[in-house]
């Protein structure tokens, strides 16, 4: 077993999103849409094929780009499957010399296993295995908890994260009992945010299903999204600044939730601001990576006063290193 760089940290900080605070220079990056995946959740239309730019320039010219920007980056890959896209598995080994990487993955694409195989840990962040258990057949659950433990076993950090849509709750239980039972380590909920049954979530969740989604939650910050509490509007955010979402073509824009556009990373025209501002918005839709990147502590809400005390622990050690 090939050691990681992460095997000496405390599980819950391994998988949780304490993971990303070392790193300075955050970016969300769309690489792609194709996908061999066809989830009734997914916000992209089914059967979604890449645009014509995709896969356009050479895995070398995107990581010049990525180095000629002078900034050392975190880069959270995620499509479509992002291990889909053209070259992939070169592009990551370019990239990760000089920068890391998290990649959100299905796990179960056609060259998922190539990944494992051909990429080292060194420098790679976290695969986030999506597991979307309702879409699968009994053979490609069997390759998704097969590439797990291959990507355990050759020293990766793996997660589990698990989509509490509304339609999954009633077999959620079971499920995290089925993946832990198998030898997945941790098994994340995050918590729906879109339409269902012309219902908004997770402001929808019941509170049976909102105690149901908290009692696996690992990481106190994404009780935030569950509770529907992610306004962070008038506190300091470095979005813009050290953390960006970057699209299929390269565009840059201020985070997920704000379209605010910070050039191309891949013209040269990519500028970053220099100071943090205050977040204009009712509705924070960057989950982890928006809330890590604030510079302020952010509400805690009251949910009972033990869970309140962690809570305020947690997110004090998060800030602590500012
Ligand atoms: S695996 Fe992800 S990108 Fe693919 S269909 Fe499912 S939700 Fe959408
Ligand atoms: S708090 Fe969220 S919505 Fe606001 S600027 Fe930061 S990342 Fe964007």
């Amino acid at each position: 077993m090939r050691q990681s760089q992460f095997t000496d940290m405390d599980p819950n900080e391994r998988h949780g999103y304490n993971r990303l605070r070392p790193y300075r220079n955050q970016m969300v990056w769309h690489i792609n849409d194709l996908c061999n995946m066809a989830c009734s959740y997914c916000f992209f239309p089914t059967g979604a094929k890449d645009p014509p730019h995709v896969g356009q320039l050479t895995p070398q010219q995107i990581s010049d780009a990525i180095d000629a920007t002078g900034m050392q980056w975190a880069l959270f890959i995620g499509g479509g499957e992002p291990t889909l896209y053209p070259d992939f598995i070169e592009l990551v080994n370019l990239i990760k010399q000089k920068h890391f990487i998290q990649i959100s993955t299905n796990l179960v694409s056609r060259t998922t296993r190539d990944l494992a195989e051909q990429v080292t840990p060194e420098n790679i962040i976290n695969i986030n295995a999506s597991s979307h258990m309702m879409m699968h057949t009994p053979k490609s659950l069997g390759r998704f908890l097969e590439n797990y433990h291959l990507f355990k076993d050759k020293g990766f950090n793996i997660t589990v994260s698990y989509v509490a849509h509304p339609s999954m709750l009633g077999r959620m239980r079971a499920d995290f009992e089925f993946l832990r039972s198998n030898g997945v380590e941790a098994v994340i909920p995050l918590s729906y945010q879109g339409m269902y049954e012309d219902r908004r979530y997770p402001a929808s969740y019941t509170a049976d299903e909102a105690r149901l989604i908290r009692e696996f939650v690992h990481e106190p910050l994404e009780l935030l999204v569950t509770l529907d509490r992610m306004n962070f509007k008038g506190r300091m955010c470095k979005a813009g600044m050290s953390y960006f979402m970057m699209d299929t073509k390269g565009d840059v824009c201020r985070c997920a939730t704000i379209p605010e556009a910070m050039g191309n990373m891949y013209d040269g025209t990519f500028r970053p601001r220099h100071e943090s501002v205050p977040c204009p918005m009712d509705k924070c839709m960057d989950a982890c990576f928006g809330i890590v990147s604030q510079v302020a502590e952010p509400e805690v809400p009251e949910i009972g006063a033990a869970t309140k005390v962690a809570l305020w622990d947690r997110i004090k050690g998060m800030f602590a290193s500012k």
